[in-house]
Order: structure tokens, then sequence, then C-alpha cells
């Protein structure tokens, strides 16, 4: 089987192929071809890639000759077009927003695998690219704000006087929230942090960091460890009891996602408007609604005086590991399911991690969400 690894669409600089991961797939036996000057805005040059055993070929013979095609972001659908029959492609797809391209790759009866949907069971935390990626984006979003903020973070004391460090307020301890937490602790600020889940209390402390307790009432996850969405109340409470800590901190990190609903809107104008002037906002769930009222995706906005980040891409700010990280999810998804005798990848539905993140098999819908929409 030939997998091929094409350049991304619009400003996407993450790439789905690094060199790390090429002789890997050539010792299990996949023929692997990527776009000509995939990674050239990384330094990844194409003869670091052929030396290796990279075939290097246009977009078009790529697609058109490929069994797998893997990139970080959905294909387009002129790129479908050019696909083999029964092909298979591997990206984060958001299937549930992209209802045309999804119903687009079943009746063109193509394969395809969202990487957002890979189960979060053990066997498949090393394809779990939603983790490695938030990881880096929580570490992007602290570098970000402490960049526009004009204040150091740590506490320094100098014959001048003393600088108090910078007070940082993460809301939302999941995988990024947790990076955004130890990031802002190495560079020396004081962190404070609240997420709905109980649970997260322990880990907020043991990153040394202070836990806001807010009272909300009861609040659920679901068994892969997402928070069930709040009711309106709930909301109103939530506001209500971060709305001190919000005005006294230079920066907020906001990272709270709800599973396949728009992400819940925590902070408010108002809330903003009793904020500092110089102070920063990294809304880090604006791709998918924003945390933040006037968070604007890929702009920074100000609202008096104060800054709110919308960069939608933030794992790209370190885009050469979280490309290395992301091709190592990729390889590993693609190794789990590969016959190393007959060099084939089979997809068996009734697999656990497949069942989850297949999307498309057959000229069917296999997801049950995904299935669930469309019916
Ligand atoms: P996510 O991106 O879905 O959401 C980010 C965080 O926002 C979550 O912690 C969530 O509880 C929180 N949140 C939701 N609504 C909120 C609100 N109104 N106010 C404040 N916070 C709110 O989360 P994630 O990073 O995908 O992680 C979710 C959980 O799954 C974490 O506990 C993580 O450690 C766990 N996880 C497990 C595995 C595994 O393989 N078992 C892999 C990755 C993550």
């Amino acid at each position: 089987m030939k997998a091929f690894f094409p350049k991304e669409h619009d400003s996407e600089n993450r790439v789905s192929l690094t060199n790390d991961v090429v002789t890997k797939y050539l010792s299990i036996g996949v023929d692997i071809s990527m776009e000509k000057d995939l990674g050239t805005h990384l330094g990844f040059s194409d003869s670091d890639f052929s030396d290796l055993g990279v075939n290097v070929v246009e977009r078009e013979e790529g697609l058109s000759s490929a069994d797998i095609i893997c990139s970080v972001n959905k294909l387009r659908n002129e790129d479908l077009d050019l696909l083999k029959e029964k092909a298979l492609i591997v990206s984060f797809l958001d299937p549930f927003n992209e209802m045309d391209l999804v119903n687009n790759l079943k009746e063109k009866k193509l394969s395809s695998i969202s990487m957002e949907l890979v189960p979060r069971i053990t066997r498949a935390q090393k394809m779990d690219a939603l983790s490695s990626q938030a990881n880096l984006g929580g570490y992007a979003a602290v570098l970000i704000a402490s960049n526009i903020l004009s204040k150091s973070f740590p506490m320094m004391m100098t014959a001048a006087g003393t600088i108090s460090p910078s007070k940082v307020f993460v809301v939302g301890v999941g995988v990024a929230g947790l990076q955004a937490i130890a990031t802002a602790k190495r560079l020396g600020a004081r962190v404070e942090a609240f997420d709905t889940r109980p649970v997260v209390e322990e880990q907020v402390k043991s990153l040394g960091a202070r836990f806001v307790k807010i009272d909300i009432g009861e609040t659920e996850e679901t068994d892969q460890g997402y928070a069930k969405e709040l009711t309106p109340e709930q909301i109103e409470m939530q506001r209500a009891g971060m709305k001190k800590v919000c005005s006294s901190s230079d920066v907020i990190i906001t990272t709270a996602q709800v599973f396949g609903r728009p992400a819940p809107k925590i902070i408010t104008s108002e809330m903003i408007e009793d904020m500092n002037p110089g102070s920063v906002i990294v809304d880090m769930a604006v791709g998918t609604g924003g945390n933040v009222e006037g968070s604007v995706p890929n702009e920074n906005k100000e609202l008096n005086g104060i800054t709110i980040v919308g960069n939608t891409n933030l794992p790209g700010e370190v885009a050469i590991h979280s490309s290395q990280v992301y091709a190592a999810n990729i390889f590993n998804l693609i190794e789990e399911f590969w016959n190393k005798e007959t060099k084939i990848l089979e997809i068996n539905e009734e697999d656990e991690i497949l069942s989850g993140c297949l999307v498309t098999h057959e000229g069917e819908f296999i997801n049950s969400i995904v299935k669930e929409k469309f019916n």
C-alpha cells in the first residue's frame, strides 16, 4: 500500500510527515511519497526526505496514486475527486461541522479517519492527536500572553525595588490547561485555575497552582473524561464566582470545551471591563465558538485596553514539535492496523479504536455520532 502526505491548505504550517517517522514507515513496508516542498518552510528539505527513501512527487500524482492520504487538516472536495476508489484519508476532519465533506466522502465510497475521534483509551494514547496538539497549544498560549503583557511573569527583587509576580488564571484544566499552568509556573507567575470537573483540583495543586473553588452544583463527565455541558444557571454561577479572580488577573487563558458542542461562553464583556488595562486574554476555544465575549478567530481584539487573542492554531506556533508529535500519532495509528505480511492496512469496523474514529467506510457512516447526525 502507498501512503501520500500532501501539503496543507491555507496558512497551516504544521505537516503530517517528519523525518523521524520515515524509517519507521519503511521498516514495516509502507511505500511513502510526499508532495514537493512539504516541509521546506520548517527547514525540512525535499532532499532530507528523499535521502531517507521518500518519493517526492507533484500533488496530483500523489493524490491519484495513494491508498492512504495523511494530512493535518481535511482535504478539500476538489482533492477528493482525484483519489482512488476506496482510498483512506486520515486527518483532523471536524466531522460534526463538515457535513458536506463527510457526505461527499460517503458518496465517493472513501474511507476516512478523523483524528479528533480517536477514543481516549489506553491502547490509543499514542495516537491521541487532540492531546499532543493541545499540550503544545497550552504552552504557546502562555508564551504569546507573556509577550503581549508589558509585565514580567516572575517576582524580581532588585536594588530598585521588588517587582511582584504576574497573576495568571487558567479556565479549563484539560490537557491544554495543565500545560498552560505548568508553563506559567515555570516562568514564575502566580497561577490560579478553575475547571467544572472537581477531580482536577488535585492536578492543579500538584503543579503548585491554586484551585479556585466555585460551587456550581452537580457536574458530570463522560466515560472518556470530557466535561458535560452546564445549564445556563450553572454558567451564571460560574461567572459570578470567577468575577473577582478575573478582575485581578494579568493574564487569563481559557481552554473550556464540551465534546461535540460549541464552547461555553464564560467570560463576558462586563467581566473584561473590570480587568486592568494592559491585561491579556487568550481564548483557546475561539475556533469552536469561544469562551470569551468579543474574541474573533485569528485576530487580536482590544476592549478597554485589554487584548483578546483569538489564535486558532496555537500548536502551529511551535510547528516543528507539533508536527513531530502529530506525525508520530499518525504513524502509530497506521502501524496498529498494518499487516506486515500482506503489507495492507486492515480496517476492522468492530475494533474499539476504529469504530470510534472511522467516519466513513465502504459507502457507510461508521462513527455513531456522525451516523446519528445524518439520520
Ligand atoms: P477538553 O479540551 O474537552 O476541555 C478542556 C477543559 O475544559 C476540560 O478539562 C473540561 O472539564 C473543561 N471545561 C468544560 N466546560 C467548562 C466550564 N464551563 N468552565 C471551566 N472548564 C470547563 O478537555 P481535554 O483536554 O480533552 O481533557 C479532558 C479530560 O480527558 C482530562 O481530564 C484529560 O486528562 C483526560 N484525557 C484522558 C486521556 C486518556 O487517554 N485517558 C487522554 C487525553 C485526555
